[in-house]
């Protein structure tokens, strides 16, 4: 199994989501088979009694309810003190792995990649688990199987008009404290990225600027993934991920 995780730095409601999506389509239109997990770092015990108007529309699906406390009640840790590294860790990944081997498109046998989407943004406090979680997969998993990709904002200054780069360069500083590097960056911004913002960028974050996607506003988030796949976005993941002899160019017309 490959897994794509995308997080969010500098503000909330970057565009994570569509971003996860997008790259889903991109990926099932070079031929493989693709799967997603939503992980939102909140306690609700179920997601049907979310607010739709904070998270939008929120799929109700079996799950697993309270898996470490319920172990614990019933003796399964020996008396063991309960910790999040690495018990809450430790349940973290073994449900993304048994919900990532799972098809999702009525086919035999698991899907080719795996797109996680880590809801917030990086450096909450609600999220640091799952980080940390995600971490000790990328390790596990190795190198050529994790791909991250970092969602992030290029804010322009009104009176200098300037793509500030700043912001983003803090949250990858931020993610790679917490021992994650991003392979690729993707940057929400008003206009399409300057060339001197996506060297500026490569240079600070350590990306490299073909890994540099630049997702502007759109009038419609149809054009996503197609933006995506005009800048080559689909080459640097399958690149990552080893997938480049398998895969086909991708069809999206
Ligand atoms: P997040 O997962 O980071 O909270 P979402 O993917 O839910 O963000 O996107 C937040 C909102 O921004 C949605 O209404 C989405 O349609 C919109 N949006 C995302 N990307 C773009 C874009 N490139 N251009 C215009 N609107 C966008």
């Amino acid at each position: 199994m490959k897994y794509v995780l995308v997080t969010g730095g500098v503000v909330s409601g970057l565009g994570k989501g569509v971003t996860a999506c997008s790259i889903g389509v991109v990926l099932k239109a070079c031929g493989l088979r693709v799967t997603s997990i939503k992980i939102d770092p909140y306690l609700n015990t179920d997601a049907g009694t979310m607010s739709p108007f904070e998270h939008g529309e929120v799929f109700v699906l079996d799950d697993g309810g309270e898996s470490v406390l319920d172990k614990e009640r019933k003796g399964d840790f020996l008396g063991k003190t309960v910790q999040v590294v690495p018990h809450i860790t430790d349940a973290i990944k073994e449900r993304i792995e048994s919900v990532a081997h799972v098809p999702v498109d009525g086919k035999e046998g698991p899907a080719d990649v795996c797109v996680i989407e880590l809801g917030g943004t990086v450096g909450d406090i609600e999220s640091m688990p799952f980080i940390e979680a995600l971490r000790q997969l990328f390790f596990s998993v190795g190198h050529d199987n994790f791909c991250l990709i970092h969602v992030s904002l290029i804010p322009v200054l009104g009176v200098v008009g300037e793509q500030k780069t700043k912001p983003t360069q803090h949250s990858v500083r931020e993610l790679r404290a917490l021992g994650l590097t991003p392979h690729l960056l993707a940057c929400r911004s008003a206009q399409p990225l300057l060339d001197n913002t996506k060297q500026k960028l490569s240079q600070f974050c350590h990306v490299p600027a073909a890994n540099i996607l630049n997702i502007h506003d759109v009038p419609n988030i149809w054009h996503i993934p197609l933006l995506l796949r005009n800048q080559n976005a689909h080459h640097s993941i399958l690149k990552q991920l080893d997938l480049l002899s398998i895969a086909t160019p991708p069809d999206l017309e």
